[in-house]
């Protein structure tokens, strides 16, 4: 049973912070809900108060600008971003990789600020949000912050937020052209099972659409964060794509994690599927960049 609690709906960030401040580690933000009652229901969190940010406005919204780039409202639903259409054409394998957080009951609800926060390795959203340079903007009584995804994740289901912060936006730079994703996840049981491996990669080829100008290497379900193969990016940048160097850049790739051994596959195992899964979804972004 959850042990029970007193339900707070602020209406704006700034109220929510202030609640935040005053109850400390006593208090939780919610807001799908869907991570944080489990962890209720296992009492691995037992706060008294629980700070619900559904209430407030302003915080559900998905805006495009050259310039600018993507920003994403914290509230904003894993269904709208796998929907929307500046999405579909700017970030196609965000819509990709939303499409692929749950089913569409959890995707309904789901929220990419509480799927961030959360900070569980093992999601979808991270990988690619990582290798496409996200940013994440932070609200506490002193005002905002922004920082890096990378930086933002520290260990299993932790963050640099510090308790009375919100998450509120996650924003990501316009992508060059001649720019293609692939996203992938392998799951050793049924397709929709806790990946043993996750991988997004992001490629930007040159003018004449034949050298690697750029490429971003997000892996997740390894390490106790999310986290990018920079190694094997490194290697991979520069260069013109053939088989035997996307052998090598496999076995880079291979080397360079150090993955936990799990359930779904042991260290050796996972290693392994790096290498591949590299291999893979490199050539995918490879092709989509040059359509
Ligand atoms: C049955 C099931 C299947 C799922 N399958 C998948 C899947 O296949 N792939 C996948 O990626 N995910 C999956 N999820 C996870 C789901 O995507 C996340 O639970 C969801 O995104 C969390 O969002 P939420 O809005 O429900 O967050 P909540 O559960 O409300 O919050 C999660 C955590 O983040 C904190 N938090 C939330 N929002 C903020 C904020 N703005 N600022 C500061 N802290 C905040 C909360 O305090 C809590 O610690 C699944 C979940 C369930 C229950």
């Amino acid at each position: 049973m959850i042990r029970s609690f007193e339900l707070l709906e602020p209406k704006t960030v700034k109220e929510a912070c202030s609640m935040l401040s005053t109850y400390g580690e006593q208090a939780k933000v919610v807001a799908g809900g869907l991570s944080l009652l489990l962890f209720l229901r296992e009492k691995l969190y037992r706060p008294k108060y629980l700070v619900s940010i559904m209430g407030i406005k302003g915080l559900d919204y998905i805006t495009y600008d050259e310039k600018k780039g993507l920003k994403i409202g914290a509230l904003t639903t894993h269904r709208s971003i796998e929907n929307s259409e500046v999405i579909k054409e700017k970030f196609p394998v965000m819509a990709e990789t939303f499409h692929r957080v749950g089913s569409m009951r959890i995707r309904n609800v789901g929220t990419i600020g509480g799927n961030l926060c959360h900070a569980d390795p093992r999601l979808d959203p991270p990988p690619t949000l990582l290798a496409l340079d996200a940013r994440v903007k932070v609200v506490g009584p002193k005002g905002p912050r922004v920082i890096t995804l990378e930086d933002f994740f520290v260990n299993y289901y932790e963050t640099v937020l510090k308790t009375d912060e919100i998450l509120t936006e996650v924003s990501i730079p316009s992508q060059p052209a001649r720019t293609g994703g692939a996203y992938m996840r392998f799951s050793t049981k049924t397709n929709d099972d806790t990946p043993a491996v996750e991988l997004a990669a992001v490629v930007t080829l040159d003018s004449k659409k034949e050298v690697l100008e750029n490429v971003k290497i997000g892996l997740g379900a390894l390490a106790s964060t999310a986290i990018r193969a920079k190694k094997t990016e490194a290697f991979l940048k520069g260069k013109k794509l053939k088989e035997d160097m996307l052998e090598e850049a496999g076995k880079i790739a291979s080397q360079e994690v150090e993955p936990i051994g799990d359930l779904r596959g042991s260290e050796e195992y996972k290693k392994e599927m790096v290498g591949v899964m590299l291999k893979r979804g490199v050539k995918m972004a490879y092709e989509k960049a040059r359509a």
